[in-house]
């Protein structure tokens, strides 16, 4: 689903060059859940910048399902992200909009026919447990419910690909552990579940595979549980079943 063979990337500043992510290779297999872990500044957005197609390797290439992001035409990267779904850190709800308009609008601009929009949109609050609140703004809302507007608005298209920076990083503790179990659900229906942070306590509650970065390296890879001995690996795809 996602591989990074041998990613370099610099960012050029006034002072010369920054180095976000130094000779990184991995590989992520369809349906996996895996977490990548990393202090501030260990190249982790930089990461998720590389598979949004956000920023391309300044040496290097990254695949994600079979696709070359590298040589990808710029026509078709909207069209990469909408076969993703993304759970930002802050959200990024529109707080004129109810919580069943936010998850509607992102089908919306994508014109999924209104029937469809009708039978996803509730199923996708339902999922996260908010289906009695569709009718709120954000500002009706708890921190923890807006996270899960956010979620049901990255799951809504079924995305073979969920993404989730930082899910825990503005809300309650307690409530963290609820969101990664949900994201741990959804990933038992299919997805693969990408999840960033630097939450080490939170990571340690999850038998999942961690990647952790530093400095831009990964300096540790445990592998998926139900898959040892295949930890780290990096191979080109060739044959995976394409998302376009
Ligand atoms: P994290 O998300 O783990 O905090 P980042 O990917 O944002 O890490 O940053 C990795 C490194 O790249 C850091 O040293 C950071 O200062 C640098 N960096 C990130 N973005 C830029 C940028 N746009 N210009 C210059 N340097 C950057």
């Amino acid at each position: 689903m996602i591989v990074f063979d041998h990613v370099t990337k610099y960012y050029e500043t006034s002072d010369g060059e920054n180095l976000a992510l130094d000779d990184m290779s991995l590989h992520i297999k369809k349906g996996e859940f895996v977490f990548v872990l990393g202090h501030s500044g260990a190249g982790k957005s930089t990461f998720l910048k590389m598979i949004l197609r956000e920023e391309v390797p300044t040496k290097g290439n990254v695949y994600v399902a079979g696709l070359d992001l590298v040589h990808m035409k710029k026509r078709d990267v909207p069209y990469l992200r909408r076969r993703m779904g993304v759970v930002f850190q802050d959200f990024r709800l529109i707080p004129t909009m109810t919580a069943y308009e936010n998850v509607a609008f992102a089908m919306r601009v994508t014109n999924i026919p209104e029937e469809e929009i009708r039978v996803r949109v509730p199923y996708a609050l339902s999922l996260v447990g908010l289906k009695e609140k569709a009718d709120r703004l954000p500002e009706e809302l708890s921190g923890g419910e807006q996270q899960r507007v956010a979620l049901a608005r990255a799951v809504v298209h079924s995305p073979k690909l969920i993404i989730a920076d930082e899910p825990t990083g503005n809300i309650d503790p307690e409530l963290s552990k609820e969101m990664m179990e949900l994201l741990q659900a959804i990933n038992n229906v299919g997805p693969t579940v990408v999840v960033v942070t630097h939450e080490h306590e939170l990571v340690q509650e999850f038998d999942k595979r961690v990647i952790t970065i530093e400095h831009g390296k990964i300096v540790s890879d445990t592998g998926s549980p139900e898959d040892a001995g295949q930890t780290g690996e990096t191979a080109i795809p060739d044959g995976e079943e394409a998302l376009l």
